[in-house]
């Protein structure tokens, strides 16, 4: 195959062997996510993979090759970025060759460019596969395995100071985008970790373990900080008995359900003033904090849900079981989990308010929420904080992109951009849940009808839950 495309290439034109790829979106309003407005009835015209003009529909006609896309009363907005996620099949529960129908789903969702948060070689492998257009996928970022103190599976443990520099060197020789850090990491071996990271010019991202790094250590090592990690530390008052509060895995401690007591909320905006100085960039995965931990769900309103079927009947089970047994869950009233949640919601209200850069991201496919799904719940999680519309969809499109240095690529509906868009049937500036209500998605220029993307994702929920299977010993 390879040398006959050779043997093409060099006897024709290579503009004959690949036709220019034409489309264009007619009568549209366009959001184009550059700053705060709507253009009303326009016409985009994407060739190959590239917004190339966008115009009055009155002026600027299709050309006669394009596929045209009808886009009358609708809303043309970027593709979205899911700055947190990761695939099922990462673990070994699930056949690696469903990677691909994984990362359809996010697209067939408007999912169009993700940042997997805790990396594998095989993640290496579909994000180059994704950028070369072999597969349907978003485009794709990395971080590392996680740097940890603890085994805990895909991960790099250090317990000196140069097992976290070593692991920060092998991370960035196999070509990761980011340093992802999680939890039990001391203190001196972090700061060795940060060290190397910025010797070698790749950025520290993930989880601030405030029994050992804390948020003030990571602000100064400029790490990007998930989850509102180690915040609500912060609150803590001088009186207060203990030293650790209700974030990150410290959420399983009953007895750190007590700090709620001790907690001040007037240092709000100060923190929220010093989160946007150190690093403005806040990934809060908001609905997965709040909808797992904080509010409760029933039965009914996990089988009630459109991702529910991707999960198979055992792993279901498993969710059930763990919101009738675990004993946080059990224990803790929901007026407390209320008391966390609005606590967390001033803290993102007010981050928002200082000019710090709210980013999506799901955290998905844990907890019986499906990536994709999950990205339209924290768009709505992030509104339900008090942000308007427009800064929401800012977490959801140039955010990110502005973050991960793509914005001259991506993250906005202007000429030259890739035409990563989504058509929705609704405005979402009026109604953030428009963006699930949509007519189609275009991935690097190529157009899917929603109609089309709605049978990937009925194949794909067969695929996915099907290709469960139990480890056993011989996987391990
Ligand atoms: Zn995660």
């Amino acid at each position: 195959m390879k040398s006959l495309f050779l043997f093409l290439s060099i006897v024709i034109p290579f503009s004959l062997v690949i036709r220019a790829q034409t489309a264009a979106f007619v009568g549209v309003n366009v959001i184009p996510m550059d700053r705060e407005r709507l253009m009303k009835n326009q016409t985009v015209i994407v060739r190959n993979g590239v917004i190339i003009q966008i115009g009055d529909a009155a002026k600027v006609k299709a050309p006669k090759d394009a596929t045209v896309v009808d886009g009358k009363g609708k809303f043309l907005l970027p593709g979205l970025v899911d700055m947190h996620t990761h695939l099922l099949s990462d673990s070994d529960e699930y056949d690696e060759a469903i990677a691909p129908e994984e990362l359809r789903v996010m697209v067939a969702n408007g999912v169009t460019t993700v940042r997997f948060m805790i990396g594998t070689p095989e993640l290496l492998k579909y994000r180059g596969r994704s950028a070369a257009g072999e597969i349907v996928a978003p485009t794709i970022y990395v971080a590392s395995p996680h740097i940890t103190g603890r085994e805990q599976g895909n991960n790099f443990v250090v317990t000196t100071v140069e097992e976290g520099r070593e692991a920060v060197r092998r991370s960035k020789a196999d070509g990761y985008d980011f340093i992802k850090v999680t939890t039990f990491i001391p203190s001196l071996i972090y700061e060795a970790v940060v060290d190397e990271a910025k010797k070698l010019g790749i950025r520290v991202v993930g989880h601030a373990d405030a029994r050992y790094v804390g948020v003030e250590r990571a602000w100064k090592a400029g790490q990007q900080i998930e989850h509102l990690d180690g915040y609500m530390e912060m609150l803590l008052k001088p009186e207060a008995p203990m030293k650790h509060s209700i974030s990150d895995i410290l959420i399983y401690g009953i007895d750190n359900w007590k700090s709620l007591d001790y907690l001040d909320e007037s240092r709000i905006p100060e923190i929220a003033k010093r989160t946007v100085e150190s690093n403005a960039f806040v990934d809060p995965t908001h609905h997965f904090m709040k909808n797992s931990f904080g509010r409760l769900r029933t039965e009914d309103e996990m089988r009630a849900q459109p991702d529910f079927r991707f999960y198979p009947a055992k792993v279901q089970a498993t969710w059930f079981d763990f919101y009738k047994r675990n004993r946080m869950i059990r224990e803790i009233p929901l007026e407390k989990r209320a008391r966390w949640i609005a606590l967390r919601e001033k803290m993102i209200r007010a981050i928002y308010d200082a000019g710090g850069k709210l980013m999506t991201g799901s955290d998905t496919p844990e907890f019986l929420w499906l990536y994709g799904f999950g990205l339209h719940h924290e768009l709505k999680a992030l509104k339900d904080s008090g942000i308007s519309n427009y800064g929401v969809l800012t977490a959801g499109t140039r955010n990110p992109h502005e973050f991960l240095g793509s914005l001259n690529k991506a993250g906005t509906i202007e000429k030259g951009k890739r035409a990563d868009l989504i058509l929705l049937n609704a405005n979402p500036l009026d109604n953030i849940e428009a963006t699930k209500d949509r007519s189609g998605v275009m991935l690097k220029g190529k157009w899917y009808t929603q109609a089309e993307l709605d049978r990937w994702l009925d194949e794909a929920a067969t695929k996915i839950s099907g290709s469960y299977h139990e480890p056993t010993k011989a996987s391990e």
